[in-house]
């Protein structure tokens, strides 16, 4: 037998035929993409790493990036484009060359536009992210107002109610914070590198308040206070805290007094919010509620990081944002180390250090079409359209059944996923309405088993892509193996498009690196020296923030203050929307009907919506869609562990397997979502959106259970 090295055939180099190359998983958000170290051999990837050397990540991958290969080997991969061929739904479909994709493509967009105005067009943008300032200006270029993305449902209703405060986000200082209160955060889930940065605060000193109404690791290890409301109720537990801050005395009053607009009414509304009333609302206790307001008080600094999800899916979800911002700003915690700071939202996440965002924000309002209809959603969530002048795709399937003339006919969309918006069969059912679909993905979806033409796209290791990293870090990835049979980025196929059909854009037709170079022209690196670099390299001397610059500039709020009061909203009475970060309950359609609070949107580590429930190593942590209830609730319905539990809302019913647990609280349940075979998006009200933001109410529905 021959002497076999085994251990030689795994090292990389001339030998064993296997090359090391770098590049970023783009499974999450931007904000993360973490560094990839993947080892190729014959034009394949066969094993991932995180990189060591990258800033980001520095080595580590969450349980969702260790399943890269899976993710790019996935057998349901696109490889070619396809037109349907059976009805839609069915699934048939028959391969076609990309001419006869982009020629077919560019004609019915075309001639649409023709027939009915570019508004009849829709663009879509799902996962991932990376092209968006790209697909915004081409939507604006081809001419409609009618651009979307699942941001429509993802963090922006939080930047929206900072930019009702302040006209600006604002995000937490955690490397200085003195007190950090992680408002629905579950780091060891989602968004880990926050656990690092809370576990070196606690080091220096620094306490935590983690609110949740669940038990989580973060919790049980991180904080030193745990506030549990019941879903939905973030509002009044924040109007509440307030209320005792400003009762003792306890508020910053040379802030307010410079820089607040609306203490007196905001102070009168919090009045009504005891402790103790705060208890009933909620269900924390009173003496919780003060401590925390007295932690708050005796901290020099404190900064809050609000979890998008968990408190933007309400039908009250803005107000309840805003009133969870009111704390730092009636407690001086603004624009000063520690506390809250200015950020620019990009899709390229580029607030870094240099002056891309402003660029980038160039580059797709230049050509927004002004004198075009108002986006869709525009007049059913008029806050959303005058601060983000977007479309709300919450309202589009309502849009395209109305069957008039504002009606979408045309939907070209980028990793469309019917299955994130609420009572989701009413997208099939305008999918079912629309004239023509398009949707580009790397998998044969459900979505694309609707669509009249089918694109296959690749993924972050199929191409290259420009990264920047906070601290000036700036990067232009190279792919590390060829894009799988004839898989194209999402930017290639929107150049592609631009091209054929004549659009008077040097950049949209130039492509992605065009488009780039313009976003970074002011940076002392070209492309290509970026390109050259296996991880991302530092600017000289980037820029450093400096702490009070942007009150000392005046905020571009109506009164230049910071607002508790929003003079945006009380201009608008047409809007029908408060002024002041009032409070409701969630909303129930019958709550003797439907007694338990339903949250549809519970994280676990190895998922993101329904994308990673095919991948083995992801479905084997939960192989079956299953609900969380209180020991208590399944004691009183006589339900075990593995029992079919039926969850019933008022729009429909499925089952689940139950796991009773001591995590949860009594007259609440916990669905992780996206499992497609039993799809509790399906059963929640698609008309239960909050008027402010228009997201809709994943996380506070009603429901009720029986054991099967
Ligand atoms: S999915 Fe995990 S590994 Fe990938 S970018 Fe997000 S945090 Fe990093």
């Amino acid at each position: 037998m021959a002497d076999i090295n085994y251990e030689k055939a795994r090292i990389p180099g001339e030998e064993s035929g296997i090359e090391v190359k770098y590049s970023v998983c783009d499974i999450c958000t931007p904000g993360s993409h973490c560094g990839l170290t993947c080892y190729v051999k014959d034009g394949k990837v066969i094993k991932i790493e995180g990189t060591k050397e990258h800033i980001y990540n520095k080595g580590k991958l969450c349980t969702k990036g260790r399943a890269n290969r899976q993710y790019l080997y996935r057998p349901d991969r696109l490889l070619t484009p396809m037109k349907r061929t059976g009805k839609r739904g069915e699934g048939k479909f028959e391969p076609i060359s990309w001419e006869e994709a982009i020629d077919t493509i560019a004609e019915k967009m075309l001639r649409s536009r023709e027939k009915y105005g570019a508004d009849s067009v829709a663009f879509y943008s799902g996962y991932t992210k990376w092209y968006r300032f790209m697909f915004r200006r081409f939507a604006h270029v081809f001419g409609t107002q009618n651009y979307g993305t699942e941001s429509s449902s993802c963090f922006t209703s939080g930047v929206l109610a900072w930019q009702v405060a302040a006209k600006s986000y604002m995000i937490q200082d955690l490397a200085n914070t003195d007190l950090f209160i992680g408002w629905g955060t579950s780091g060891y889930f989602s968004r880990w590198p926050m656990i690092g940065g809370m576990e070196r605060g606690k080091a220096r000193g620094m306490k935590v308040i983690i609110v949740d109404p669940r038990i989580t690791p973060t919790t049980q290890r991180i904080a030193d206070l745990h506030l549990r409301p019941h879903l939905g109720t973030d509002g009044a537990l924040a109007l509440a805290i307030a209320h005792v801050l400003i009762e003792n005395g306890w508020v910053d009053k040379p802030f307010i007094e410079k820089y607040v607009h609306g203490f007196e009414e905001y102070a009168e509304y919090v009045k009504q919010f005891t402790p103790e009333k705060g208890e009933e609302l909620t269900g924390v206790p009173a003496a919780d509620i003060i401590k925390a307001a007295e932690m708050i008080h005796k901290s020099k600094s404190a900064c809050i990081t609000e979890s998008s999800a968990p408190l933007g899916h309400h039908r009250n979800g803005m107000q309840n944002y805003r009133a969870i911002m009111s704390l730092l700003i009636i407690t001086g915690n603004f624009d000063r180390k520690g506390g809250q700071r200015p950020q620019v939202h990009s899709f390229m996440e580029a607030d870094h250090g240099y002056s891309s965002v402003s660029r980038e924000e160039e580059f797709m309002e230049e050509r927004f079409p002004h004198e075009g209809k108002p986006a869709v959603g525009a007049k059913r969530f008029p806050l959303w359209y005058n601060l983000k002048e977007d479309m709300q795709a919450n309202d589009l399937a309502r849009n395209i059944l109305a069957k008039d003339e504002d009606s979408v006919k045309v939907l070209f969309a980028l990793g469309m996923n019917y299955r994130m918006f609420a009572q989701d069969g009413k997208y099939l059912e305008a999918f079912n309405e629309l004239d023509f679909f398009v949707n580009v993905d790397l998998f044969m979806t459900d979505t694309c088993k609707y669509a009249d033409i089918i694109l296959p796209a690749c993924t972050s290791m199929e191409r290259g892509e420009f990264k920047s990293y906070a601290g000036g870090y700036v990067w232009f990835t190279k792919p590390v193996v060829e894009p799988l049979g004839q898989s194209k980025s999402d930017a290639e196929i929107l150049t592609l498009l631009a091209r054929k059909m004549n659009f008077d854009d040097e950049y949209l037709c130039g492509g992605y690196e065009k488009c780039i170079e313009y976003v970074i022209r002011d940076l002392p690196y070209t492309i290509e020296q970026l390109k050259a670099a296996d991880h991302p390299i530092q600017l000289p001397n980037p820029e450093v923030y400096k702490w009070g610059s942007t009150l000392e500039k005046g905020l571009k709020t109506p009164t230049g203050k910071l607002e508790l009061f929003s003079e945006l909203i009380n201009s608008h009475p047409e809007w029908n929307l408060d002024p002041l970060p009032t409070y409701k309950p969630p909303y129930s359609p019958d709550p003797e009907k439907y007694p338990f609070l339903l949250c549809a949107g519970t994280r676990i580590p190895n998922a993101l919506h329904s994308r990673l429930h095919d991948m083995p190593w992801e479905r084997h942590m939960l192989p079956e869609p299953s609900v969380e209830m209180s020991l208590e609730d399944a004691d009183k319905y006589g339900i075990e562990l593995g029992d079919d539990v039926e969850i019933i809302t008022n729009i429909g019913s499925l089952t689940f397997k139950a796991i009773p647990t001591a995590t949860v609280m009594e007259g609440e349940v916990y669905i992780y979502h996206g499992y497609r075979e039993v799809d509790i998006n399906s059963i929640l009200d698609g008309d239960n959106l909050d008027p402010y933001s228009g997201f809709p109410a994943y996380r506070s529905a009603y429901c009720n259970i029986r054991r099967k």
